[in-house]
């Protein structure tokens, strides 16, 4: 049996020490629902910095999907297009409002969406396309828009994995309609469960207030629009505590401490391994296209089979170190397997088997990465 040197999770949460600070004075204030203190600084942080037209936190990436569902009046039978290789939330705001989910594959050479599939899958009845920027990496937007634009149909984001990363210079969130991200304590930004709808059409605003506070017209009251408030849409209790906004508005000042850390720990990750994928022929690495920055959201690898990522886990296991997998392709889910139109969607089930992510976390040391990159050479090499 090896020794192991040390136990590395696959992830961490971060905490910087000023949300415990701001957490207090949330509480001190005598307001801790939501909009309160907090949350407002969180809204014109993200509007000033990433040049969404306006910010609504929600209690969950799910949430702010959820929003936008509703925003763009999904109905039964509605078809939304979307990818398969996503996480469950993507694609269940979406069914929660009756809608066809038609999935789209990956690409051959990144886990995004393919602009392609999407220009062959629209049809009269398409109401929205719902991309993912996997791993943080931008799907191809201005192929993705372009379709968009001439059939008349609205894009959502689903920028959960993509705080601060970006598309030609604008920021991920920013180019669809709606945008949404999520604050869980697996993200770059966190507040232990958190969300976003970022809105950059300011049609959707005043509805989006409103959905977002039970299908009442609360905010407009408080502002002093009206003299008094009621119920005027559907709706449900999207907004968060502003105890979560404090604990969040401490990650945001810090947003450049925390991703030039997980960049440096990417970079040393991608430059150790690109040798070991090369000589063993067994693995590839992330491939990022140019229009994309890297947020470090993850690292995973892309193995050559099932078999051999299963054999990997289970020797960095022995050695310490949790790597995990994750999506298992939407259209082959027991929910979904006898809904799907039968298409094969190749490469996202090439990812369900072989991807494989490793620990990426604010404080990972130095050596844990080494520790991490010696169990992978030891089993390649
Ligand atoms: C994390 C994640 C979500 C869900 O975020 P929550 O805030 O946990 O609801 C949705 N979509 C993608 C792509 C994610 O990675």
């Amino acid at each position: 049996m090896t020794k192991i040197k040390n136990m590395i999770p696959f992830n961490k949460p971060y905490l910087h020490g000023r949300e415990l600070v701001y957490i207090a004075q949330s509480v001190a204030s005598g307001k801790i629902s939501g909009d309160g203190l907090y949350t407002k600084k969180c809204h014109e942080f993200f509007e000033a910095k990433y040049k969404f037209k306006r910010a609504l936190l929600t209690t969950s990436c799910t949430d702010a999907l959820e929003m936008a569902a509703i925003l763009l009046n999904i109905k039964e039978g509605d078809e939304v297009i979307l990818p398969s290789f996503t996480f469950v939330s993507t694609a269940n705001a979406f069914v929660l409002r009756g809608a066809k989910l038609v999935f789209a594959d990956s690409c051959e050479d990144n886990p995004n969406i393919d602009p392609l599939q999407i220009e062959a899958l629209v049809t009269s009845r398409t109401k929205a396309i719902v991309v993912v920027h996997y791993a943080g990496v931008a799907c191809d937007m201005d192929r993705i828009m372009a379709v968009a634009d001439r059939s008349g149909i609205p894009v959502v984001e689903d920028a959960a994995q993509a705080i601060d990363s970006y598309y030609n210079g604008k920021a991920l969130g920013s180019i669809g309609k709606l945008g949404t991200f999520s604050f869980h304590e697996t993200k770059n930004i966190i507040s232990g469960e958190g969300g976003l709808l970022a809105i950059n059409d300011l049609n959707f605003m005043q509805r989006a207030e409103i959905i977002r506070e039970k299908g009442t017209n609360r905010s407009s009251f408080f502002r002093g629009e009206v003299d008094k408030y009621g119920w005027v849409d559907i709706g449900s209790s999207f907004l968060p505590s502003d105890i979560i906004a404090a604990y969040l508005f401490a990650q945001l000042e810090n947003v450049d401490l925390i991703q030039a850390r997980r960049i440096a720990i990417w970079k040393t990750y991608y430059g150790t391994l690109l040798t070991i994928a090369e000589q063993s022929g067994r693995f590839t690495l992330p491939n990022l296209p140019k229009y994309a920055t890297n947020n470090a959201h993850m690292f995973y690898l892309v193995c050559d089979s099932i078999e051999t990522r299963s054999k990997l886990i289970s020797h960095m296991k022995a050695r310490g170190v949790h790597a995990v997998f994750h999506y298992l392709s939407l259209h082959k889910s027991d929910f979904f397997d006898k809904k799907h139109d039968g298409r094969e969607l190749k490469n996202s089930d090439r990812y369900t088997d072989c991807i494989l992510r490793l620990p990426m976390f604010f404080e990972l040391s130095d050596s844990d990465v080494e520790q991490v990159l010696d169990s992978i050479i030891e089993f390649f090499v």
